[in-house]
């Protein structure tokens, strides 16, 4: 038997899926349940119904020690490397090449060098007007750090973004730990380089590693979500995958799709 979740309140939806499934169902607290021995094309279920449809994965939620989300439109609404290209009044071209890079169509470090030499000669007085003015957490993004937090399950951020936005997110939200590029500035402008290693698909994956080592747990005991191209390696070192309104080559390869709802869905896995 398998478990289908039905991210949604609405009775009437649940109604209209328990006739296409032929399954009787059952309400929790923010979600229906239906048990079923058929195969269902929950595919086609998420565009008829237009809700966030998902197999219970084989995955023990009670055991997970690690949550790990990729940050920009994943943890946070905006990519901050297209609202700071913004003050330099080439926003348009430089979130081009960001959507292509998050579709897995251009080399990330490559797309990432040539984005940032965009920003040469900015103030670097942007970065916080970006981060105070621009950024804002997804929906159910604190629900759910919170919820985390309260069943000892360490969290973090890694981002082919920029670490002064992880590392304030990180203390705003309060995640244990975060990681990103770090921008160059002199003189108070930026350089238009990053300095040392790029955080790309490899150190995302990588950054998993590292904390599983840190904390004496398994990568099978982890959760990692994004919803770009460079988000692909760590969903494939993590034991659960989620794709967060995602690229297609995400939605294809997680273990639960998120497209329509918040980042508190989540939470409904958990609900043994
Ligand atoms: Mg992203």
């Amino acid at each position: 038997m398998n478990t289908i979740i039905l991210h949604s309140q609405a009775l009437d939806i649940a109604n209209k899926m328990a006739d296409v499934c032929g399954v009787a169902f059952e309400f929790r607290r923010s979600h229906f349940r239906f048990l079923t021995d058929k195969k269902i094309d929950i595919v086609a279920l998420r565009e008829v119904f237009s809700v966030d449809i998902n197999y219970l994965p084989d995955f023990d939620f009670s055991q997970t020690a690690l949550f790990v989300s990729d940050m920009d439109s994943t943890l946070i609404t905006i990519e901050c490397i297209d609202e700071i290209a913004d003050f330099a009044g080439i926003k348009p071209q430089v979130a081009a090449i960001t959507e292509r890079a998050m579709r897995g169509d251009l080399d990330f470090n490559a797309s990432l060098i040539e984005r940032v030499a965009l920003l040469q000669g900015l103030e670097v007085s942007v970065l916080s007007r970006v981060y105070e003015e621009r950024l804002k957490v997804s929906d159910g993004g604190r629900a759910l750090i919170a919820f985390l937090k309260s069943r000892a399950i360490k969290t973090a951020v890694v981002s082919g973004g920029f670490g002064y936005f992880t590392r304030r997110l990180a203390e705003d939200i309060g995640l244990d730990h975060d990681r990103a590029n770090t921008l160059t500035i002199e003189k108070g402008q930026l350089t238009g380089k990053v300095e040392g290693d790029i955080i790309n698909a490899t150190a995302k994956a990588e950054f998993i590693t590292e904390l599983c080592a840190k904390y004496q747990t398994t990568p099978s005991q982890t959760i990692a979500i994004g919803d770009g191209a460079n988000d692909l390696e760590m969903m494939a070192v993590a034991g659960l995958s989620v794709a967060y309104h995602a690229k297609p080559a995400v939605i294809k390869f997680a273990n639960i799709v998120i497209s329509y709802g918040g980042l508190d869905i989540i939470m409904d896995f958990f609900d043994g």
